[in-house]
C-alpha cells in the first residue's frame, strides 16, 4: 500500500467535517469552484499543520499557532509553502542576488578579472601559478567575503595595488557599493515643496504633520539654536523669507556639511536643549533609511521624496574601480543589464578565451552558474535580467525563482503546496511548469497544487475536486482519483470540464468595430520595441503573450498612467515611454481593477468596501426599535464610536503584544466577538441583528435584504462575479488577490456606467474555477454591451477565445519580445504564423 497523508474530521471554515486521504510522493491537484475550500485544506490546515508538527518535533512551542479544529492528521511531512507572496521587499534585493548568480559572477570577477593599474593604467592582468593552493582550490562562494587585506606590485610599474575580492563586487558591501548613493543606484532629495509650505510661518503650521504638540515643542528648540549660532529665528515669519543660515539650519540640522559651511569654526549644540535640530530634510530622509524593509512605511514617505538616479554610479551601484574590472571584456555591470539566457551564451564563450589555468580555476564555478540558470530558464524566468529589481517582480516571477530555488536543493521526503502555480504563465509554459513539479516529486516528494488550470489537473496522479459549491455549499469532496476517474465521475463539475462534456463556448458572432479606437504610438517602455497599437473601442479585447512579452509595460505602464494623467490630472505615477496616444476623446473614464489587496487594514471588508454596508445600516436604522431607541445609521458601524463596543472598538478582538513573538489576537471578552453594544444587537432585521448581518454570506443577505433596494443590487454584482460565498464582514486582508480583483469589479459595476468607459482588467480568471470564469465573462460581456471597452491582460484562453479582439506581444519574454505579434478577431490571431497564442488558440476554435 502506498503512503498516505490522511485526515479525519476537518471542520475549518466552510470544510464540513471531511474525511479523506492524500497519497503521498504523487502530484496531487487540489480544485473547485471558488470559495469550495481548497486553500483551507492546502494552506489553512496541511501548510500550517505540516510546519506546527515539524517545529514540535524540534521540541519548539509554537506559540500564536493553534491547532486546526481537525480530529487526526496523520503521514504529515514538513511543509513548504509556494504561494504568490513576495518575500523580498528590500530594494537591495536584485534578480541576481536573489538567485545567487550574481554572487557567482562575484567569484569570477575577483578571481579572474582584469583590470587597469591605478598609477600607470596599464592592463593587469591576473596571473597565476596553477599549483598555487589559493588560487586552484575550491573555488565556490567563499563563506568570508570581507575583501581582502594584502597588495601586490604592479607587473608594468610596480606600484602596490590591493587585492581584489568579492567585496568589491557587491553592492551590499561598502568595499563595491558606490558611495554616493551606498548601493541603492539612486539618491532621495527630501521633496520639499510637499513637505513644507513656505507661504506660511512656523506657528502657521508650516511644516506638513506637524501638530500643535510638535510645533509648540520645536519652537523653543529653534530659538535656541538660532540664538547659540547668534541668528534670529521669528516663529511668525514666512519660511521663505528665512536667511541662508537659518533655512539650512531649519531644512539640513546642525550636523549636516550644507549648515555647517556657515560656521565652519562652531561645533554642533550637543544636546536639543541647547538648539540642536536634526533639519526637517535630514530627519525625513533618516527615517526612510531606517524603515527601508517596511513597504508601507516606504510607500507613506516616497511620496514626500524625490527619487532620482545616482549621479555618480549612474544606477549602477558599484565603484568605479570594481566598474573598471572586465573579463573577456565585460564589466560586471554590463552583465548585470542582460537576462539569464544571455548569461548563459555569455558564459558558453568563456572556455574559448581563458588559459588553461584560469579554466582551472573558472570551471567549477561556470558549472555551477550554469545548472543555477539552467533551473531558472526552466521554469521560465530566462528574460529577467540580473539587475532588475526584486520588489518590482510580478507575483507570478517571484513566485518562478522560489521554485528554481527549491529545485536547486535537492532535498526530499518534503510536502509541497503550491497556489496557482499557473498564474502569469502563457499555456506555452505551462507544460515547462507541470515538468517542473514531477521533477521536484521524482526527487521523493508530494506536491500539491491548488490549481483550476484543464492541463495541469489532467497531467496530475491524482485530482481532489472540492464543491459541489462555494462558501456554505462546498466543504466536501465530491471526487478524488486519478483525473480519468474525475472526468468519469458525473456529479464532479471539474470532472465536466476535464471530459469536455460541458465548456465554455466560442461565442456565434463577435462584436464589429465601429471605427473609433484608441492609438498608442512609440510605445518603448521597458522591452517595447517603438510600437504602435491600435484598440477597436467597444469590444472585448484581450492582450496576450507569453511571460514577460510586455502586457503589463504597454497596458500598465503606458495606457493606463497616460489616461491618468490626462483624466485626473498629474500626481499619479509619470507614464511609460511612448510618443502619444489619440483617440482619448472617445473615452471619458479609465477603471483599472488589478489584484493589490484593498486596504492594509482589517477594518475593511467586502460590504464595507461595495457600500453594501451603508444601505444595510440603513436598513437597521429605520426599524422601530431603533427609533425607538434613538439609534442612527451610524450607530451600527463599527468604525465609528457609538453604537460599537468600545473595548475592542468594534474589530470584535483585541490584538496582545506578545514580546519577540508575533502578536496573538483574542476574542473580546466585552462583546464576546460581536462588536457591538448590547443595546444596538436589540435591533433586529428580519430576525436578524446587525452582527450576525455581517456573518452571512452574500447570498444569504441577498435574500435577507431583498427588500432594500440600495444593498440588494450592490450583493447582486457581488454574487454576479462569483463572490456569494464571501462573508460579508470578513476582513479585506484575508481576501486572496483574485478575491479583492474580483470586489473592486463589483464596486465599479455597482456605479453608473457611462458607456465611455475603458476598463482594465489584470489576469481576472486568477483563482476562478472554469465555473466561475463563464459567470465572469457574463459580466464582462454585459459592459461592453452597454458601450463601454473591456480590456483584460489575460493567459486563459478560455476567456481570450471569447474576446472580440486579441493583441498579441512577443514572441518571447524581455528582450526578445516587446514586438507586436498578430492583432484581430482571435480566429485572425490564430491563423497568424509565428504567434504562440494564435498556435494554441487554433485548438479551441
Ligand atoms: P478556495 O480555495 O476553494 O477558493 P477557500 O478555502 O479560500 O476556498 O474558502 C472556503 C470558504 O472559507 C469560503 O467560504 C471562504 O469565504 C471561507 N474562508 C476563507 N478564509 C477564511 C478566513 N480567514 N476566515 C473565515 N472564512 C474564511
Ligand atoms: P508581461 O506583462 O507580458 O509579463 P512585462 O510588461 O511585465 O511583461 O515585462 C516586459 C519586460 O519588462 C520584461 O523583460 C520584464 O522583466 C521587464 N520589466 C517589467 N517591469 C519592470 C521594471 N519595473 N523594471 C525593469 N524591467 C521591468
Ligand atoms: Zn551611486
Ligand atoms: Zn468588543
Amino acid at each position: 500500500m502506498t503512503a498516505q497523508i490522511t485526515i479525519r474530521g476537518a471542520r475549518l471554515h466552510n470544510l464540513k467535517n471531511i474525511s479523506l486521504s492524500i497519497p503521498k510522493n504523487q502530484l496531487v491537484v487540489l480544485t473547485g469552484v471558488s470559495g469550495s475550500g481548497k486553500s483551507t485544506l492546502g494552506l489553512d490546515i496541511l501548510f500550517k499543520e505540516g510546519q506546527r508538527q515539524y517545529l514540535e518535533s524540534f521540541g519548539l512551542i509554537t506559540y500564536g499557532v493553534s491547532k486546526p479544529p481537525v480530529d487526526a492528521i496523520t503521514g504529515l511531512s514538513p511543509t513548504i509553502s509556494v504561494d504568490q507572496h513576495l518575500t523580498n521587499h528590500s530594494p537591495r534585493s536584485t534578480v541576481g542576488t536573489a538567485t545567487e548568480v550574481y554572487t557567482y559572477l562575484r567569484v569570477l570577477y575577483a578571481r579572474l578579472g582584469h583590470r587597469p593599474c591605478p598609477t600607470c593604467g596599464k592592463d593587469i592582468s591576473p596571473s597565476f601559478d596553477s599549483s598555487d593552493a589559493e588560487w586552484a582550490g575550491e573555488a565556490g562562494v567563499d563563506e568570508d567575503d570581507s575583501a581582502p587585506e594584502g597588495t601586490f606590485p604592479c607587473p608594468q610599474c610596480g606600484a602596490p595595488i590591493p587585492e581584489l575580492g568579492m567585496a568589491h563586487f557587491s553592492f551590499n558591501k561598502p568595499d563595491g557599493a558606490c558611495p554616493t548613493c551606498t548601493g541603492l543606484g539612486v539618491v532621495h532629495h527630501a521633496n520639499l515643496k510637499r513637505l513644507i509650505d513656505e507661504t506660511r510661518s512656523i506657528r502657521d503650521g508650516a511644516v506638513l504633520g506637524w501638530d500643535d504638540f510638535q510645533t509648540d515643542f520645536h519652537i523653543p528648540v529653534l530659538q535656541t539654536g538660532a540664538a547659540y549660532y547668534g541668528f534670529a529665528f521669528d516663529p511668525a515669519q514666512p519660511v521663505r523669507e528665512f536667511n541662508p543660515p537659518l533655512r539650512d539650519y531649519f531644512l539640513y540640522g546642525v550636523e549636516s556639511p550644507i549648515f555647517r559651511r556657515h560656521f565652519p569654526g562652531i561645533e554642533p549644540p550637543p544636546t536639543v536643549r541647547q538648539g540642536r535640530f536634526e533639519g526637517i530634510a535630514t530627519n525625513l530622509l533618516r527615517r526612510y533609511a531606517e524603515h527601508i524593509q517596511d513597504p508601507d512605511y516606504r510607500e507613506k514617505v516616497e511620496e514626500l521624496l524625490i527619487i532620482q538616479e545616482c549621479p555618480d554610479c549612474h544606477g549602477t551601484r558599484l565603484r568605479p574601480e570594481s566598474r573598471a574590472v572586465t573579463v573577456n571584456g565585460a564589466n560586471i555591470v554590463e552583465l548585470s543589464r542582460r537576462s539569464l539566457g544571455e548569461i548563459d551564451d555569455w558564459l558558453a564563450g568563456l572556455p574559448a578565451v581563458f588559459t588553461p589555468d584560469e579554466m582551472l580555476i573558472a570551471s567549477s564555478i561556470l558549472a555551477d552558474l550554469k545548472e543555477r540558470i539552467a533551473r531558472l530558464v526552466e521554469v521560465g524566468a530566462g528574460y529577467l535580467t540580473l539587475d532588475r529589481s526584486s520588489p518590482t517582480l510580478s507575483a507570478g516571477e517571484a513566485q518562478r525563482l522560489r521554485l528554481a530555488a527549491l529545485l536547486g536543493s535537492g532535498l526530499s521526503g518534503l510536502l509541497y503546496v503550491f497556489d496557482e502555480p499557473t498564474i502569469g504563465l502563457h499555456q506555452r509554459d505551462t507544460r515547462r511548469m507541470i515538468d517542473v513539479m514531477r521533477r521536484l516529486r521524482d526527487l521523493g516528494n508530494t506536491v500539491l497544487v491548488i490549481e483550476h488550470d484543464l492541463e495541469t489537473i489532467a497531467a496530475a496522479d491524482y485530482v481532489i475536486d472540492f464543491g459541489p459549491g462555494a462558501g456554505k455549499n462546498g466543504g466536501q469532496v465530491v471526487a478524488a482519483g486519478t483525473p480519468a476517474e474525475v472526468a468519469a465521475c458525473p456529479e464532479s463539475l471539474t470532472g465536466q470540464y476535464l471530459a469536455g462534456r460541458i465548456s465554455i463556448p466560442v461565442p456565434p458572432r463577435r462584436r464589429q468595430p465601429n471605427g473609433r479606437a484608441i492609438t498608442i504610438r512609440g510605445a518603448r517602455q521597458h522591452n517595447l520595441q517603438n510600437i504602435t497599437v491600435r484598440l477597436p473601442l467597444g469590444l472585448l479585447i484581450a492582450v496576450t503573450g507569453v511571460s514577460g512579452s510586455g502586457k503589463s509595460s504597454l497596458v500598465f505602464d503606458v495606457l493606463d498612467r497616460a489616461l491618468r494623467q490626462r483624466f485626473y490630472g498629474a500626481g499619479g505615477d509619470a507614464p511609460g515611454e511612448h510618443d502619444s496616444i489619440d483617440g482619448c476623446e472617445y473615452l471619458d473614464k479609465v477603471v483599472t481593477i488589478d489584484q493589490e489587496p484593498i486596504g492594509r487594514i482589517p477594518r475593511s471588508n467586502a460590504a464595507t468596501y461595495s457600500d453594501t454596508f451603508s444601505a444595510i445600516r440603513a436598513a437597521f436604522a429605520a426599524e422601530p426599535e431603533a427609533r425607538r431607541l434613538g439609534l442612527t445609521a451610524r450607530h451600527f458601524s463599527f468604525n465609528v464610536p457609538g453604537g460599537r463596543c468600545e473595548r475592542c472598538e468594534g474589530a470584535g478582538v483585541l490584538t496582545v503584544k506578545m514580546h519577540f513573538l508575533p502578536d496573538v489576537e483574542v476574542r473580546c471578552p466585552a462583546c464576546h466577538g460581536r462588536r457591538f453594544t448590547r443595546e444596538t444587537l436589540s435591533v433586529r432585521y428580519r430576525g436578524r441583528d446587525i452582527s450576525e448581518a455581517l456573518e452571512m454570506t452574500v447570498e444569504e443577505a441577498l435574500a435577507l435584504f431583498q427588500n432594500v433596494p440600495a444593498a440588494r443590487s450592490r450583493l447582486q454584482v457581488l454574487a454576479d462575479v462569483g463572490l456569494g460565498y464571501l462573508q460579508l464582514g470578513q476582513p479585506a486582508t484575508t481576501l486572496s488577490g483574485g478575491e479583492a480583483q474580483r470586489v473592486k469589479l463589483a464596486k465599479e459595476l455597482g456605479r453608473r456606467g457611462t458607456g465611455r468607459t475603458l476598463y482594465l482588467l489584470d489576469e481576472p480568471t486568477t483563482g476562478l474555477h472554469l465555473a466561475d470564469i463563464a459567470r465572469l465573462l457574463g459580466v464582462l460581456q454585459r459592459l461592453v454591451d452597454s458601450g463601454n471597452t473591456v480590456l483584460v491582460v489575460e493567459h486563459n484562453l478560455e476567456l481570450v477565445k471569447t474576446a472580440d479582439w486579441v493583441i498579441d506581444l512577443g514572441p518571447e519574454g524581455g528582450a526578445a519580445g516587446g514586438r507586436l505579434i498578430a492583432e484581430g478577431t482571435p480566429e485572425q490571431v490564430a491563423q497568424t504564423s509565428g504567434s504562440y497564442t494564435g498556435r494554441y488558440l487554433k485548438e479551441l476554435l
